[in-house]
């Protein structure tokens, strides 16, 4: 796999596979994964963004999130190709509109994501986030999905506790596989009650933009002294410090998105930091828990 030591590569895989959370029908996968959000956006990146997805799949970084809405199936089209010949290896996600979520579209939608991304099935497949389609609706267009093979479970994403009650309380509501949310160290919100609603219902969380994608939030991470100092101790930069974070317990997958092979590698290489009790009180010091509810941040 191009200029990369087979024998690292390995090495990483290998912790990578040691960090696996359960999913509810007892499926393990690895806890970072990929996303594809503004992935085949720019033609003069495509070749890396797929050399980039490739090199996460041989360090074991098979679960790919993507979704009809990104580059309006471009994404999905882009992972078709990184994935071509090797579907096995991977857990495929991606997520329905809202608005094609009712028992009248959902079939097609379905469809036209396999076809973009040259599969026959999906191994998970998510509501992307509450609309205006009733959720019992949704849930039963999930379910003639999964028992047609087009997809293998279901989820939901931006969620809120509540949400997750409704949907609790309605018939094979209980059968969602994951909710996908934001988290990372500069937005912890759940931390007050969606994530101890999840440990409670034994359902893992899906983390999005465990880099904070960007901007200011981003530039506070960077450039926090616990981070910082954390960062040294381990000898990593301080975006694996935060996404180290975002999975320290096992029932958080997070999926950064990486464009480029060497992001990839240090997304992988994250893994094998396992912050001690002392360095997460330093970090719970600089990034308090919410002391108390606070709307579910989404983008
Ligand atoms: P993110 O993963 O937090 O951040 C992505 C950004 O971080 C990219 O600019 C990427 O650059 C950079 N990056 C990645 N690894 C890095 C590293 N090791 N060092 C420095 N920079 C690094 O943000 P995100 O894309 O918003 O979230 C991740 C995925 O979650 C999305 O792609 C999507 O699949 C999913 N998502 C879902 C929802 C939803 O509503 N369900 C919403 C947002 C996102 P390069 O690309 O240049 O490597």
């Amino acid at each position: 796999m191009g200029h990369w030591d087979s024998e690292k590569l390995s090495e990483i895989r290998s912790r990578l596979e040691k960090r696996v959370v359960t999913l509810p029908d007892g499926t393990t996968v690895p806890c970072v994964g990929q996303g594809t959000w503004h992935m085949a956006e720019n033609p003069r990146e495509r070749a890396e963004e797929i050399k980039a997805l490739q090199l996460g799949i041989e360090l074991g970084m098979k679960v790919i999130d993507t979704a009809e809405m990104y580059g309006h199936g471009a994404a999905e089209r882009l992972v078709g190709e990184a994935i071509k010949g090797r579907r096995d290896e991977v857990f495929l996600v991606s997520k329905v509109y809202p608005h094609h979520s009712g028992l009248d579209k959902i079939a097609t939608a379905c469809e036209n994501s396999l076809k973009r991304l040259g599969t026959d099935y999906l191994d998970l497949y998510l509501l992307h986030w509450r609309g205006r389609v009733p959720l019992e609706e949704t849930v039963e267009g999930m379910e003639k999905l999964r028992k047609e093979g087009k997809i293998l479970r279901w989820g939901v994403s931006n969620f809120d506790t509540d949400d997750m009650e409704e949907l609790w309380s309605i018939p094979d509501g209980r059968n969602c596989a994951v909710n996908q949310v934001l988290y990372h160290l500069g937005s912890r919100g759940i931390d007050f009650d969606l994530l101890p609603w999840h440990r409670a219902h034994r359902l893992p969380i899906m983390a999005y933009s465990p880099l904070a994608q960007g901007g200011s939030l981003r530039k506070q991470l960077l450039t926090d002294p616990a981070v910082q100092s954390l960062a040294e101790k381990y000898r990593v930069k301080p975006l694996q410090i935060a996404l180290a974070w975002t999975i320290r317990t096992n029932d958080v997958i997070a999926i950064p998105k990486a464009g480029r092979q060497q992001h990839v590698l240090e997304n992988a290489e994250a893994a094998a930091i396992e912050l001690t009790p002392e360095d997460l009180e330093k970090l719970d010091r600089a990034f308090p828990k919410p002391r108390k509810k606070v709307p579910l941040d989404m983008i």
